[in-house]
């Protein structure tokens, strides 16, 4: 069973959320990748709602409901008591979320720690949680709206400007510290553990405490800085480079590729060798899948080294593998039938089911080359591309299955 991967997740919560305000999308996205890397996979179910979706809602279990003259009402269980405009997801400030098993296959909908981390992450992005909720707490429901209810909505009031901003990192001063949790301080735990300084009471738990300071400070002192038990921009520094400057050496002479994504589409796999490519001079790619691969590396440590540094640095999904990265042309199969009309489709599909490949009409193998050796069923090899051109038409032409039987016995191994 594999891992569900961050883009799947992400994908599905795009779809789920609808237009909710840019700033909600892009700060659930990140807690979603930030979770993603502590290995918690989150999904949104839903985001915005327009009032006519609300009124449809609120409709359910109150078959007479009407709103603005129109009958919304129907049979079942009542699931909110918010009529349209009475939510904030009616204004695209809201989104509900679930947690998904390690496949992305199932929903999972307990309030266990991994929900709570969740909860934490968005909070410290500004989100406000529905579990905090006295009267009716609603656990899924993560809101921007800072102290705003749906009745400043409703009023016309919006959520400040500084809540909305997204360009801006919201709790990174750049100075991590003793007292400070969440993410940010995981990473720097992780680095520390990393780089030999380790954290054997609590580990990594994005909590800077006694043992994390410690560890800081050995480290400073280790590296010539000022031991002040501070992660400043010196001391980050100094850390990122004691780990991008210490790649293990190989202990193996095979050749191993990195390859992660896929990207939504081209340009995203193109951004991403961008962002790459201030770091490392790699040879980077891009597959037909849109995933971005690396050229070699000699060592499965030196690889993984690598790909884990991809994973912190970027949170993308990155594998690796001893496979060298196939190219569209090396894809192109050996063999392939052309067919020259649609009577001939019987005939072309059993020879191609005896060769293992496709059937192409005439019409795409002039226009693209679709293997190297065509066999053409019936017709002639006017302006088809191919290394190869077999003719089975005229009197070589193929009418029954023992033809073609008789034929690929007679000619092709
Ligand atoms: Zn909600």
């Amino acid at each position: 069973m594999s891992r569900v991967r961050l883009q799947e997740l992400k994908n599905r919560s795009i779809r789920a959320m609808g237009k909710v305000h840019k700033a909600v999308k892009e700060k659930i996205l990140d807690v979603q990748r930030q979770a993603y890397d502590e290995g918690i996979q989150m999904q949104i179910s839903s985001g915005f709602r327009s009032f006519e979706e609300q009124a449809q809602l609120y409709g359910k279990g109150r078959p007479s409901y009407k709103w603005h003259g129109k009958h919304y009402g129907s049979s079942g269980k009542i699931v909110t008591n918010a009529e349209p405009g009475e939510s904030v997801h009616n204004y695209g400030f809201a989104v509900d979320f679930f947690l998904t098993s390690y496949d992305g296959q199932d929903s999972i909908w307990n309030v266990n720690d991994d929900w709570m981390r969740v909860v934490e992450l968005a909070k410290h992005k500004g989100f406000t949680w529905g579990g905090d909720w006295t009267s009716f707490p609603d656990r899924p429901h993560l809101q921007l709206t800072g102290s705003l209810t749906w009745k400043d909505l409703q009023k016309g009031k919006r959520p400040s400007k500084s809540l909305l901003e997204v360009d801006v990192p919201v709790p990174d001063d750049g100075i991590l510290e003793e007292g400070e949790t969440g993410y940010q301080i995981k990473k720097l735990q992780q680095m520390l553990i990393k780089l030999g300084y380790a954290l054997p009471k609590y580990g990594a738990d994005g909590d800077f405490g006694e043992k994390t300071l410690n560890a800081l400070k050995a480290f400073q002192k280790d590296h010539h800085l000022e031991v002040d038990g501070v992660a400043g921009p010196k001391t980050r520094d100094a850390l990122e480079e004691a780990l991008s400057l210490k790649p293990p050496k190989p202990e193996d002479k095979n050749y191993w590729y990195i390859y992660t994504g896929p990207f939504e589409n081209h340009q995203d796999a193109q951004a991403a060798i961008k962002k790459i490519k201030k770091y490392k001079g790699w040879i980077l790619d891009i597959n037909h899948e849109n995933r971005v691969m690396t050229g070699h590396f000699i060592g499965k440590n030196v690889v993984e080294f690598y790909a884990e540094w991809l994973r912190n640095e970027f949170g993308w999904t990155v594998y690796v593998s001893d496979h060298k990265p196939v190219k569209e042309e090396d894809e192109m199969p050996e063999v392939a039938v052309v067919i020259n009309s649609a009577a001939d489709y019987g005939v072309g599909e059993m020879l191609a089911n005896r060769l293992e490949t496709g059937v192409y009409t005439r019409y795409v193998a002039k226009k693209v080359q679709v293997a190297d050796h065509l066999y053409v069923v019936g017709g002639d090899k006017e302006g088809l591309k191919a290394g190869k051109i077999t003719l089975l038409s005229g009197k070589s032409r193929l009418k029954t299955a023992s033809e073609v039987d008789d034929y690929l016995e007679k000619h092709y191994n």
